[in-house]
């Protein structure tokens, strides 16, 4: 149920029973019951996917970040490369839509002219290694991250990518939604070429030439429930095996270009895809990755441009892809950029502004309290034997806790952020973004850092750190108040902070131990109760209706829906 605040102060709010629907029986559908009226009297704003009390707190603390940015923006003065320099110049550039259309396709310049001068696959690959660096999208990703089998250390994680679609399925099913998105994104494809100078009868054949390339990816890519599945996805070998396995492809120059001069060992996430893919290296011609690379290249910076680039890429990802109906405003669309790429920089602004160490301390004598609860329960399980649950139970205080904010902030230093290029600013913190990420391959693990920035409201769980953090923006009403009754407080950060301790336990995350090590500490028998009891979760889910012939997927949304029930 919605919790509403009724007053300013916070103290009086609780439910609100005006929207309940008495019409419909709890015991029929309790989800209606509690919450019917209210969505009569809510539709979804025009410029939303979908609401609810996630996202209206997500709109509320946009609009404090824009109180926020409104007051930076007015003062003078500012030291160049002081995070209130940088999130003013950055967010300024975004709105100044007069410089960006005026700029036209200029800023992507350099990057055209390098897509051009590819000649050979050894030119194409290093190309896909210079746009990685600015989160470009070549057929494949990197990322680094820690060994699910050694969890002290980091290393160097290769993904399948490359689809301008959200998920394979797109381009291979043939029922009516799959083929609506896949009609507009031709469509799209067109416009978008067109958009870039080519002719009518170009921007056919380059759509024609995309489509080909990324059918042929989404065939040979893993399915979005296998790359849940972490055993699935590890596959740990040396780089001269990785260049068996990828043929044809100069690694180590790779690896050079990216910043992981001479490791050793990666981790292949899809083994068969990127063997698959190092053949489609030789047999897709170097004309047709360029088109490939061009359109992923504007597609991916279309919001950095002009209006009408942006325009278009709303049409189709807004409109067709989620149903939204309008463009957000100039200034959440800015916002949301300086988030994006100034994360913390903005992050230590709103936490001065807005969150206290009396809020700190409340949440976490709650936590400790779920986990004593959250013991109890493993006790009382009946179907885990003694020695499982004696393990679960360490597990569970090996849990770090994080609140608010980080303890370290991230540097920008050496970051240029100008008023007037908001593409060069987007590139320049991509670049050093993953310039620090890189650099990991040097350093112990590090154990205090964090995934979402302070200004988020949500939460997570992360495995490898064993860790479960809470963002200072869910620490807000209608989640938590420090001034709040308790059953308040537990009804709502209660549930999201046992919604992240059962992702500890959930079918992925119970394959990890309290060091964050891909461990089975399981008995075999309590294994296969506990995958006896998820199966049945995953049929009861199966027969959820979403939409016209559209029913949840169990299996991709298991883990999910372990953690919303808080156990088996
Ligand atoms: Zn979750």
């Amino acid at each position: 149920m919605r919790l509403m605040q009724k007053s300013k102060k916070e103290k009086d709010w609780g439910f609100d029973v005006r929207d309940i629907d008495a019409k419909v029986r709890p015991q029929d559908d309790f989800y209606h019951y509690a919450n019917g009226t209210w969505m009569k009297k809510n539709p979804i704003p025009p410029q939303e996917s979908h609401w609810g009390s996630f996202i209206m707190l997500r709109y509320d603390t946009e609009k404090k970040l824009r109180t926020l940015v409104t007051k930076v923006q007015k003062m003078k003065n500012l030291k160049t490369g002081s995070s209130e320099q940088m999130v003013r110049d950055f967010y300024n550039s975004g709105l100044d839509m007069k410089q960006r259309n005026a700029a036209g396709l200029a800023p992507l310049k350099p990057w055209l002219e390098r897509i051009g001068k590819i000649k050979d696959v050894p030119s194409l690959v290093s190309t896909f290694a210079h746009l990685e660096k600015i989160g470009g999208s070549g057929p494949w990703g990197l990322m680094v991250d820690q060994d699910m089998k050694n969890s002290e250390k980091y290393i160097v994680h290769i993904g399948q990518s490359g689809l301008g679609l959200p998920d394979r399925d797109y381009y291979l099913k043939n029922d009516p939604e799959s083929m609506r998105v896949r009609t507009a994104y031709e469509k799209h494809l067109e416009a978008m070429f067109a958009l870039i100078g080519k002719s009518k009868t170009e921007a056919a054949k380059a759509r024609v030439t995309v489509m080909s390339i990324e059918t042929a990816l989404a065939k040979i890519s893993m399915s979005k429930e296998d790359r849940r599945d972490v055993d699935k996805t590890y596959h740990k070998i040396s780089v001269p095996a990785l260049a068996k396995l990828a043929r044809g492809i100069d690694w180590k120059s790779y690896f050079k270009i990216i910043g992981a001069d001479g490791i050793r060992e990666v981790v292949v996430m899809q083994t068969a895809f990127l063997k698959a893919v190092s053949e489609m290296l030789r047999k897709v011609s170097v004309e047709d990755w360029k088109i490939y690379l061009e359109w992923h290249l504007v597609g991916g910076s279309a919001s950095y441009l002009s209006a009408r680039l942006e325009k278009q890429n709303f049409a189709f990802y807004g409109t067709v892809l989620s149903g939204v109906k309008e463009m957000k405003p100039a200034w959440r669309r800015a916002l949301s950029a300086v988030n994006g790429n100034l994360g913390e920089a903005l992050g230590k602004l709103y936490v001065d502004a807005y969150f206290g160490p009396e809020a700190k301390k409340r949440i976490v004598e709650i936590v400790n309290d779920l986990f004593t609860a959250y013991e109890a329960r493993i006790k009382n399980l009946d179907w885990m034997s003694a020695a499982t649950k004696k393990k679960a139970i360490k597990k569970l205080y090996e849990m770090n806790r994080k609140f608010g904010y980080p303890d370290t902030w991230k540097s920008y230093r050496g970051l240029v952020i100008r008023f007037d290029d908001y593409f060069g600013n987007a590139v320049r913190s991509s670049l050093l973004e993953h310039a620090r990420v890189m650099r990991r391959l040097k350093k112990p693990v590090d154990r205090s850092e964090w995934f979402m920035t302070p200004q988020t409201v949500n939460a997570y769980c992360s495995f490898g750190l064993n860790d479960i953090v809470f963002p200072a923006a869910i620490l807000q009403p209608p989640f938590f108040s420090k001034d709040a009754d308790d059953a308040l407080n537990y009804g709502g950060i209660g549930t999201v902070i046992g919604h992240e301790i059962t992702h500890g336990f959930d079918d992925q995350g119970s394959k990890f131990d309290g060091k964050g090590n891909r461990k089975t500490w399981w008995t075999k028998e309590d294994r296969a109760r506990f995958d006896k009891k998820a199966k049945v979760l995953v049929n009861q889910f199966n027969q959820y209706k979403v939409a016209d012939g559209l029913k949840v997927n169990g299996q991709l949304t298991l883990g999910e829906n372990i953690a919303d029930l808080h156990r088996l």
